[in-house]
This record gives structure tokens, C-alpha cells and sequence, in this order.
């Protein structure tokens, strides 16, 4: 079994990995951590997750719930995330991190800790979105410039960075795959006298409503014909068994920055 600590436990992605990891067979929890004055500290953590007593109180020390632990799996906010990664750089423990919205700085600082530590770095951690990443790049070039790229993304009305990390990714992969340079022909919302649309362009759309977990549509639309491929995740279940996956994975991997892509052994441009 491996030892895992989840930080954020008490959130809505944490609460389901420990309630996972409890009905898995590969990690045992050994640390949950929040944020100082969370209200629930002190309490069981599967407990807070509605699975029965675990034995493993919420805590807000990482550096205490690390002792004795193989892997941290962080999905709390940004900050707390770079936190982490320090902290179990410093103990020489393997990292899965699922929060979204780090910047070019966190990733830049993260490989540098990860010269130390093996890491998981994904803001999407379902198997099938990134299985999704290698089709779009081959519809992508077999269609060619003369379809029109739209992604649509859609989440509940709490999230807070827009658009999502994973519609992020995808116009990357597009981009790429056609020779293009996001920096040059990504859209992020349209309003106004836009004017015609430009053939290279590649739109994002997010759209907050709700509790809506998380949809991903990626448009092609041509002259008498349009592609929609979408993927709809129904439950938090789909992240988080993909975290366990990765958490089992990295440890005892060489230190490295990996993403989730590493973990199926997918390749995409
Ligand atoms: P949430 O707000 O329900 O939970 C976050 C938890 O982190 C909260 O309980 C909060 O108190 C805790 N937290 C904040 N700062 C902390 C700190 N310094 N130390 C310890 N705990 C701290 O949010 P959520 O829906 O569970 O999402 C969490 C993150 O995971 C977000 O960034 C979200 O976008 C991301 N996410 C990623 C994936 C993926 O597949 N990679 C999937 C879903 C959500």
C-alpha cells in the first residue's frame, strides 16, 4: 500500500479522494490537511467525506501530515499548491497536484523542484479528456485550415479561473498540431464589432453555470458541415480516480515534471 496525504481534503475533489482511496486497494491515508481555521479541523476525515471514521484527522500542518507519507495529492488553490510542492520537495515525497490556475512562474518554479522530487502536474486529471488530446490533434491536421476551431467549455458557478486549464490545453494541442502559435490566433470571448472571422483563428468560450461538473465541445466547422466532439464529465469520481492513478504511478519515478499524459503513456504534439 502506498501512503498518501490529501491537502484540501475538506473541498469538494478532496473529499472524494479520500472516500476513493478508501474503497481502492493501492494507497492508505495517512494525512489530511486544510487550510488554517477551517472550521472542520480536528475531525476525521472520512468523516468530513461521509465514509466513516479513518482514523486520520484534518490537520493544517503539511509538514506534519508528510511524516511517513510516499506521495501528496494537492487540489486546493494556487498558493497552497506551490506551498506543498515545496514542502514535499523538502521531505523528498512524490506529488500529484490537480489545482488549476498556476501560472507560467508556478510551472517554471515546479520544474525546479522537481529536480528533486517526481511530480504530477495536470489540470485535468480524467483519462478520458487526455485521451481526447491525441484525437483532436489528428482531426486537426487532417482537416486542415479550413475549419474554424471553437472550444466551448462549461463548469459550476464556483470556479475560479476561466477559461478552464483543460480548454487551455486543447487549443494548445490545436494550435500546435496545425502550426500555429496560440499567442497569435487565440480568441478568448468574443464582444462587439468583431468583424469576420479570421480562418486561423482559435476561439475559447467559458461558460459558468450552476453545479455543472465539467464539459469540454470542440467545434470544426466547415463550409456544410460541422464536427462537435465533446466530453462531459458526470461526477468529481472521473478526476479523482485519474489522481489515485497518477499518485500510484509516480512513486519511484525519477524526479521530473510529469503530466498526465506520462502517466497513460500517451503522446500528443
Ligand atoms: P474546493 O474549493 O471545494 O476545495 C479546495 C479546498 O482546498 C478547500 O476545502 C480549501 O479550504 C482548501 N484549501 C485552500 N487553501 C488551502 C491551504 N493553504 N492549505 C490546505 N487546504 C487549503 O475546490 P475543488 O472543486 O475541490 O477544486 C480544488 C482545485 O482542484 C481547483 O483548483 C480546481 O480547479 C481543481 N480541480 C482539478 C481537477 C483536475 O482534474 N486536475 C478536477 C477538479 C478540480
Amino acid at each position: 500500500m502506498i501512503t498518501a496525504v490529501v491537502v484540501g481534503a475538506a473541498g469538494r475533489m478532496g473529499k472524494r479522494l479520500v472516500a476513493l482511496i478508501r474503497e481502492g486497494k493501492d494507497l492508505q491515508l495517512v494525512g489530511a490537511v486544510e487550510r488554517a481555521g477551517h472550521p472542520d479541523l480536528g475531525r476525521d476525515a472520512g468523516e468530513i467525506a461521509g465514509v466513516g471514521t479513518t482514523g486520520v484527522p484534518l490537520v493544517d500542518s503539511v509538514e506534519t501530515a508528510l511524516r511517513g507519507a510516499q506521495v501528496l495529492l494537492d487540489f486546493t488553490a494556487p498558493a497552497a499548491a506551490m506551498r506543498d510542492l515545496e514542502a514535499a520537495s523538502r521531505a523528498g515525497v512524490a506529488v500529484v497536484v490537480g489545482t488549476t490556475g498556476l501560472s507560467e512562474t508556478d510551472l517554471a518554479r515546479a520544474r525546479e523542484l522537481c529536480v528533486r522530487i517526481p511530480c504530477v502536474q495536470s489540470p485535468n486529471m480524467s483519462v478520458g479528456v487526455n485521451a481526447l488530446y491525441g484525437i483532436l490533434a489528428q482531426v486537426a491536421r487532417t482537416l486542415g485550415d479550413g475549419y474554424d476551431i471553437e472550444v466551448i467549455e462549461a463548469h459550476h458557478h464556483f470556479k475560479k479561473d476561466s477559461p478552464s486549464g483543460t480548454a487551455e490545453r486543447m487549443a494548445q494541442v490545436l494550435a500546435k498540431a496545425l502550426g500555429r502559435d496560440l499567442g497569435q490566433v487565440g480568441v478568448y470571448g468574443r464582444h462587439g464589432i468583431v468583424g469576420e472571422r479570421p480562418p486561423k483563428e482559435i476561439a475559447v468560450h467559458a461558460i459558468r453555470a450552476g453545479d455543472i461538473v465539467g464539459e469540454h465541445t470542440i467545434l470544426f466547422g466547415g463550409m456544410g458541415e460541422r464536427i462537435e466532439i465533446t466530453h462531459r464529465a458526470h461526477s468529481r469520481d472521473n478526476f479523482a480516480w485519474g489522481a489515485l492513478r497518477a499518485a500510484a504511478w509516480v512513486v519511484g519515478k525519477p524526479p521530473k515534471l510529469y503530466d498526465m499524459l506520462d502517466v497513460l503513456g500517451l503522446k500528443v504534439p
